[in-house]
């Protein structure tokens, strides 16, 4: 059975989904107006073993949502300075997020909504005026606020008391008046210069808490839904908000589990922009890692534990991986025939480690322990000719079965079957090459040789032509 650390209750407790064997789980998905940095990776690939333990340990089914936050005053600043309309705009950071979460080897989930879809807009209006029917909302120059005096339980997930939730830095404050420093927008009245939409609420925009409630329950059906996560800075005010405007809605309970991951620290420093520490998938591809080295180091530590980003930590990830790839390759050589009880025991240990570790909260620490454990027994059986085919075989199967969950291994040897420089650059240089020798300027030509040579492809001058292959 899986246990989970819900913060809801802030107590691990035992999660099933609510009905039909099928989880229904919405997890807070990027603001597209920049590459996303690792700490909010962090999160996503978290999540992403989060969807494949309940698929591939707990057998369940899921529907996911990750949603695009393409409308808010960030990507608003952004299209304008780049002087393109907002759905371009954003459309360019979209492709580069599901670009990086392809290399980092994430399932895709079943919705990923954009909060300008016409529908969505729909959904968000139409929750604004239950609201308002219900009595949680006031009006104040065109703006709608959610007025949280009207909700005894409010603050029930952030557990803030009502000192903490004076108006302060972490609240959400705006230039729009409100009744109450606590009190928070829904839907903000158009300005001159800003995209605007009316779908009954009058001109304007939504906030960002009513787009995660809106396309939560328009695309997983009637609360409450199964699980609902995010970092841990989106408790407050973002989730506690979302509860909020969802519960007066619906008169129901929005999520019956929240599931929060710390944040990804550099260096020991908080990542951010002034301290220069903010890296993207690209900038760690550039220092000579892969993409599965990253989404090993940022499975090695529990979920709920902050984790320190270090580049000699991703030297040690690599390292890792590298031992399972090798021990994997080594496994291959294993032909003798017969059976031998104690790998079989090895592995049936493995599984249940495994297993153990992911249904503990979703321990992945533990997880691959187990794993490094199997490769040690295995080991040392191969070393002492202690092993069969059948159960190379055996440790195969295990191996690639806890890989369906870490996704490690998989984004591994997708990688080495790509070359480490794209086709078409190859092909492009090659011809450079070619045009340089023809005008005798050879040394360009060796330059050309040496950098390619230096990213792992060499040149093979033929009577034929120019061929590459890999180092
Ligand atoms: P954003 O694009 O800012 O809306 O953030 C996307 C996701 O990344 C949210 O779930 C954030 O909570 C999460 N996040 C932001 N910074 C970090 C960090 N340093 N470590 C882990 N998760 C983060
Ligand atoms: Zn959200």
């Amino acid at each position: 059975m899986l246990r989970l650390y819900n913060t809801l209750t802030r107590r691990e407790e035992e999660f099933a989904p609510l009905r039909d064997n099928t989880v229904r789980m919405y997890a807070c998905g990027p603001t597209v107006y920049a590459r996303a940095h690792i700490g909010n990776f962090r999160t996503f690939v978290c999540v992403d073993v989060l969807r494949r333990t309940l698929k591939y340990v707990c057998g369940y089914l899921v529907r996911e949502v990750v949603n695009y936050t393409d409308v808010d005053d960030k990507t608003i600043a952004g299209a304008q300075q780049a002087g393109k309309p907002l759905r371009e705009y954003t459309e360019h950071w979209i492709g580069a997020f599901r670009a990086d979460a392809g290399q980092l080897g994430l399932e895709l989930p079943e919705e990923t909504p954009r909060a300008t879809d016409d529908l969505n807009l729909r959904a968000m209006s139409d929750m604004i005026l239950t609201l308002e029917r219900n009595g949680h909302t006031y009006r104040r120059d065109g703006s709608v606020y959610f007025k949280i005096s009207t909700l005894p339980e409010y603050g029930k997930l952030a557990r803030l008391d009502h000192e903490g939730m004076r108006d302060g830095a972490r609240v959400d404050v705006d230039e729009y008046s409100k009744d109450d420093p606590r009190d928070f927008v829904l839907w903000k009245a158009s300005k001159p210069g800003e995209p605007s939409w009316d779908f009954g609420a009058g001109p304007g925009r939504p906030g960002w808490h009513i787009e995660c409630s809106a396309m939560a329950l328009r695309l997983l059906g009637e609360a409450p839904i199964d699980l609902h996560a995010g970092g841990i800075d989106l408790i407050f005010p973002h989730h506690e908000n979302e509860i909020a405007q969802s519960e007066g809605a619906t008169k129901r309970e929005f999520a019956r589990f929240w599931l929060h991951v710390e944040h990804l620290f550099v260096e020991n420093e908080k990542m951010s922009k002034s301290l220069g520490n903010v890296y993207t998938l690209a900038e760690i591809a550039a220092r000579g890692h892969r993409a599965s080295a990253l989404r090993y180091l940022l499975l090695s530590s529990h979920y709920r534990k902050q984790l320190n980003f270090t580049w000699t930590g991703m030297d040690q990830a690599e390292e890792a991986l590298r031992r399972i790839v090798d021990f994997l390759a080594r496994l291959e050589t294993v032909t003798a025939a017969g059976e031998h009880p104690a790998v079989r025991q090895a592995v049936d240990r493995a599984r249940a480690d495994f297993r153990a570790a992911l249904q503990s909260d979703l321990n992945t620490a533990a997880a691959l322990a187990a794993i490094f454990d199997l490769v040690r027994d295995v080991n040392a059986a191969i070393d002492a000719r202690q092993i069969a085919a059948p159960d190379a075989m055996a440790v195969r199967a295990a191996i690639d079965e806890f890989d369906q969950v870490l996704g490690v291994v998989s984004l591994r040897q997708a990688e080495d079957a790509q070359p480490p420089v794209p086709v078409e650059e190859i092909e492009r240089m090659i011809e450079e090459r070619k045009a340089a020798r023809r005008r005798r300027d050879f040394a360009a030509a060796d330059a050309i040789r040496t950098s390619l040579a230096d990213r792992g492809i060499l040149l093979e001058d033929n009577p034929g032509g120019t061929r590459w292959k890999r180092k």
